[in-house]
């Protein structure tokens, strides 16, 4: 088949080698080409010869979004721009966008990262690749095609929308995997159900862009689509872009690149590590990268480790799919509670529909309750309502460990709006 590119590394102890190895280079680094990085370790009190083991990386000032944006329009860049091939930058809601710069080793890294993804969902030089996401300053369509092309399979380079060509592309061209989002993946399903090409078509995988996705979402593109396997992708433009790890097809766990960064878990709170299994904010350090180095990057993500080795055997550690954002975290009678993990509830449940909100309240005895409103799904039978409650109220307590008061309301009546949705209102005062 060629050239791997997985990491040639057996032992834990040679992957935290190389961890070390990484983490002293990049201080080093950052240290001696940025000035914002010098001026941050300095206040910190820290200097690159104070890395001397992996531990050493509590030591480290964070890094945050916020500093991207003061740094704007070339914020953490540690290269001189002879050297500098390309920038991406985020789409970016509010305020500045933030922006990277990318030597040509950063590109090159991060094409052998993504080539790795396709490596690890099992395709080969003869597979085909429909890439249906966005093309643009941001980091996904030409991350996806990069590494298609470093793989050396065929990419089909349609983007996003137009279903007309990716129907006739499917039939055509005969791809055997499609990359694209979530919703996009699942609208594809429905036309490639409505139009009766199922059988005519040879699709075997979809690579998911990253996006909130429920198991139901899962099995519909899998029957809609005729696929075998669904995988995650994760990205971050701050971190190369999309490409940074995958599942295989045990689907245990995303596999993150460990050579190319270290991955902490901390409570956002107290920014301390939280213990292996339990929820935390994805911090990054990258290992490799030359012109927009991370150090202890919050990235206001939310997953867990998944602290044991992979059916595959893989070397490559796992976390787990991304559980919503640490700015929407709430305490709740002392429990860290993030919506992401009652959205995972109400998404394994039959029933209900996608739609939710949170509402927190504090009676006359003192004490904090949780109401959590959802609707029923298009067409239920509300003479269900109290038992399907009653489910939801249960689980919520195994796999949360708080008690919630689950109250069903009718199809469309919760307010439809964008990923963003305000779905916690604490009515708790202070
Ligand atoms: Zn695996």
């Amino acid at each position: 088949m060629g050239r791997s590119f997985m990491p040639k590394i057996r032992t834990e102890r040679e992957l935290k080698r190389i961890q070390l190895e990484g983490l002293q280079w990049t201080v080093q680094h950052a240290y001696k080409n940025s000035e914002f990085y010098r001026r941050r370790l300095d206040e910190a009190g820290v200097h690159p010869r104070h890395i001397k083991s992996l531990k050493d990386i509590a030591k480290l000032p964070f890094t945050t979004a916020d500093d991207l944006r003061d740094g704007y329009p070339f914020p953490l860049r540690s290269a001189p721009f002879e050297r500098i091939v390309r920038i991406h930058a985020s789409s970016g809601t509010t305020g500045k966008r933030k922006v990277l710069c990318y030597t040509q080793k950063d590109i090159d890294d991060w094409a052998n990262m993504f080539a790795r993804c396709y490596e690890m969902a099992g395709l080969t030089k003869t597979d085909r690749v429909q890439i249906a996401v966005g093309y643009g300053v941001w980091t996904a369509g030409v991350g996806f095609q990069l590494g298609c092309e470093r793989f050396g399979a065929l990419a089909i380079p349609v983007g996003p929308g137009n279903l007309d060509m990716q129907c006739q592309f499917l039939e055509d061209f005969q791809p055997t995997a499609l990359c694209a989002t979530a919703s996009m993946a699942l609208l594809m399903g429905e036309e490639v159900q409505k139009r009766g090409l199922r059988n005519r078509i040879a699709l075997k995988k979809v690579i998911m862009g990253s996006e909130r996705s429920s198991d139901s979402m899962r099995a519909k593109m899998k029957d809609l689509l005729g696929v075998e396997h669904v995988f995650d992708i994760p990205g971050l433009t701050e971190l190369y872009g999309p490409g940074t790890g995958l599942d295989c097809v045990y689907h245990e766990g995303i596999h993150y690149w460990a050579d190319y960064y270290i991955l902490e878990l901390l409570d956002p709170e107290t920014l301390e590590p939280v213990p292996p299994g339990e929820i935390g904010e994805m911090v990054v350090t990258t290992l490799r990268k030359e012109a927009s180095p991370l150090i202890r990057y919050r990235t206001r993500d939310l997953t867990k480790l998944i602290p044991k080795r992979c059916s595959c055997g893989s070397i490559l550690p796992m976390h787990d799919r991304l559980l919503g954002r640490s700015d929407d975290m709430f305490i709740f009678r002392a429990v860290n509670i993030y919506p992401g993990q009652i959205d995972h509830v109400l998404s394994n449940t039959e029933g209900v529909g996608s739609e939710y909100q949170i509402l927190l309240d504090r009676k006359e005895d003192g004490r904090d309750y949780m109401t959590v409103r959802v609707e029923r799904s298009e067409g239920a039978d509300p003479a269900r309502d109290q038992a399907l409650a009653s489910r939801i109220e249960e689980e919520i307590k195994k796999q949360i460990l708080v008690s919630a008061r689950v109250e069903i309301v009718n199809y469309g009546t919760l307010p439809r709006s964008e990923r963003k949705s305000k779905r916690v209102f604490d009515n708790r005062g202070d």
